[in-house]
């Protein structure tokens, strides 16, 4: 008998908490109300391999249409093995069109028996609009300052890790680029923000960028327009590029 009481209470307070937990359950907001169904994303195809449907191809092996010289009168770069390579003295060049926002994604290869050491050594560099370089670096076991090494941000930013590849394979770099925003009267707004990945591995995250890159003194920012070319630079070392597109990107207003 002692036993069968205690019993007894124990399924009476179990059947109590279900009943308020469903009354609870009641009480709730319909799931309906934080479910919503438009704008509807755009559909991208993501072929295997391949480019997503919606980037602009940049360079696909065959023609360098999409680019032309920086410098006037220089003949600008070469295409070898499906590769463009860099021609030394004819300087950086860049895309034909201009961009903003942007995800990019780019390959390049530092050629191998290269003997230089630290900036000498498959020195070259994605130039987000212009100014803003994405370091391109031989840093496979060749140290120099962190804040010039492959995947950082010039001058400014060194990578979260170096993920570089020896030299004489092939390495991806892809970018998401947040272009700085400036008020009608050239007040900086917003600076630019970058996050990149090297080979797949993260190296810079949401990274405030001071300025435009520059290799004596403080960056600093100079009003220009929304939209600029992509440049690669000439440092006079033969690295390739190859498979480049990039992806105009319109991301939505932050909360
Ligand atoms: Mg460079």
């Amino acid at each position: 008998m002692k036993r069968i009481i205690p019993t007894v209470l124990s399924g009476m307070v179990s059947v109590v908490l279900i009943a308020r937990a469903a009354e609870d359950e009641a009480n709730l907001p319909p799931p309906e109300e934080t479910e919503y169904w438009t704008p509807v994303p755009a559909v991208v195809r993501t072929p295997a391999g391949g480019v997503p449907s919606d980037a602009i191809v940049l360079f696909d092996g065959k023609s360098l249409d999409a680019w032309e010289p920086v410098n006037p009168g220089s003949k600008g770069w070469v295409i070898e093995d499906g590769a463009m390579v860099v021609v030394p003295k004819q300087g950086q060049i860049r895309t034909k069109q201009s961009f903003g926002d942007v995800q990019l994604h780019v390959e390049w290869r530092s050629p191998a028996g290269d003997t230089e050491k630290g900036q000498g050594r498959g020195n070259s560099g994605v130039f987000l609009m212009g100014r803003y370089e994405f370091q391109v670096l031989d840093s496979y076991e060749n140290p120099t300052y962190v804040n010039g090494q492959a995947g950082s941000i010039y001058k400014q930013h060194p990578p979260l890790v170096n993920a570089t590849r020896p030299p004489g394979e092939w390495q991806t770099y892809d970018i998401v680029f947040i272009a700085p925003r400036f008020s009608q009267d050239g007040k900086l707004l917003s600076p630019a923000r970058l996050t990149g990945f090297h080979n797949g591995v993260l190296v810079q995250y949401d990274t405030v960028l001071r300025g435009a890159t520059t290799y004596r003194g403080q960056p600093k920012y100079t009003p220009h327009a929304p939209r600029l070319p992509i440049e690669l630079q000439d440092h006079s070392d033969l690295v390739a590029f190859r498979n480049i597109w990039v992806r105009e990107i319109k991301l939505p207003a932050r909360e």
